[in-house]
């Protein structure tokens, strides 16, 4: 309890503004407050990592990271491998305070649902869901999203491509936060990186170095495409 008000007061020295994140309770029965940043990370880039320090900030005492298992709702797109996933968060997060990664969801057996990773934490924990503003305004699409939003709290971050008023219809209740909008994903970089184009910049330095030394995105073989090519020629 002490470490954690230390924290606490640490964070409210060195960053004097008022937090959006306000405690449920006084400080002295806090609970502890999780953030929860659930992604597939493949990769994990720098508008993952704004958005676990933009909601640490607002108040938060740690972020998690958890990589989804087998995420019913990207079952169309093969995912690279769990290990290189949780491999490549565990490089970016690294040394950072307040950043844990947590592989709960990917030790369970079965499809991914948040219901079940939010359920699986003490009562203990209040739970922040930190969500990106695409996320947020599907949310109702999710597996007993009802459920979820009465476990956690749900912290929005600004996406482009997705307004504002999108969430607000989905969520009224959530929280939004500020943040720069970075109109970046994993799609976008898995592209450039099997294009040969650079990304440096948009992941951890590491991770950059991760994907090269495991040839993560790399396009098929050039004797691949062309049959390919060849074959959508025969179908039109
Ligand atoms: P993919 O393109 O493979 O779907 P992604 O970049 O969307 O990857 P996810 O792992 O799907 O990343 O997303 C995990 C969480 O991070 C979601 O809540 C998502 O909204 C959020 N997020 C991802 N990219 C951004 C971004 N550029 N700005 C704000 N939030 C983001
Ligand atoms: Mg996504």
């Amino acid at each position: 309890m002490w470490t954690l008000l230390c924290g606490w007061a640490a964070r409210t020295s060195t960053f004097p503004v008022p937090f959006a994140l306000s405690r449920r309770h006084s400080p002295i029965l806090a609970l502890v407050r999780t953030g929860i940043l659930g992604g597939t990370f493949d990769p994990i880039h720098i508008a993952h990592l704004h958005a676990a320090e933009t909601a640490l900030f607002a108040g938060l005492d740690r972020i998690l990271f958890i990589p989804t298992g087998d995420p019913w709702q990207k079952e169309a797109r093969e995912l690279s491998a769990v290990e290189h996933r949780i491999a490549m968060v565990e490089i970016a997060i690294s040394g950072v305070p307040g950043f844990e990664i947590d592989l709960r969801e990917t030790e369970r057996e079965g499809p991914t649902y948040t219901i079940d990773t939010l359920l699986s934490f003490p009562d203990t924990e209040e739970l922040f869901l930190v969500l990106g503003a695409d996320a947020a305004a599907g949310i109702r699409t999710w597996h007993r999203w009802e459920e979820v939003v009465d476990r956690s709290r749900v912290v929005v971050v600004p996406r482009p491509g997705t307004p504002a008023s999108a969430v607000t219809a989905s969520l009224p209740g959530s929280l939004r936060l500020e943040m720069a909008a970075l109109d970046i994903s994993s799609t976008m970089i898995r592209a450039m990186a099997g294009e040969g184009r650079p990304f440096r910049f948009l992941v951890p330095e590491g991770v950059v170095d991760y994907i090269a030394a495991n040839n993560l995105y790399a396009k098929p073989e050039s004797g691949d495409m062309v049959e390919q090519i060849i074959r959508e020629e025969r179908l039109s």
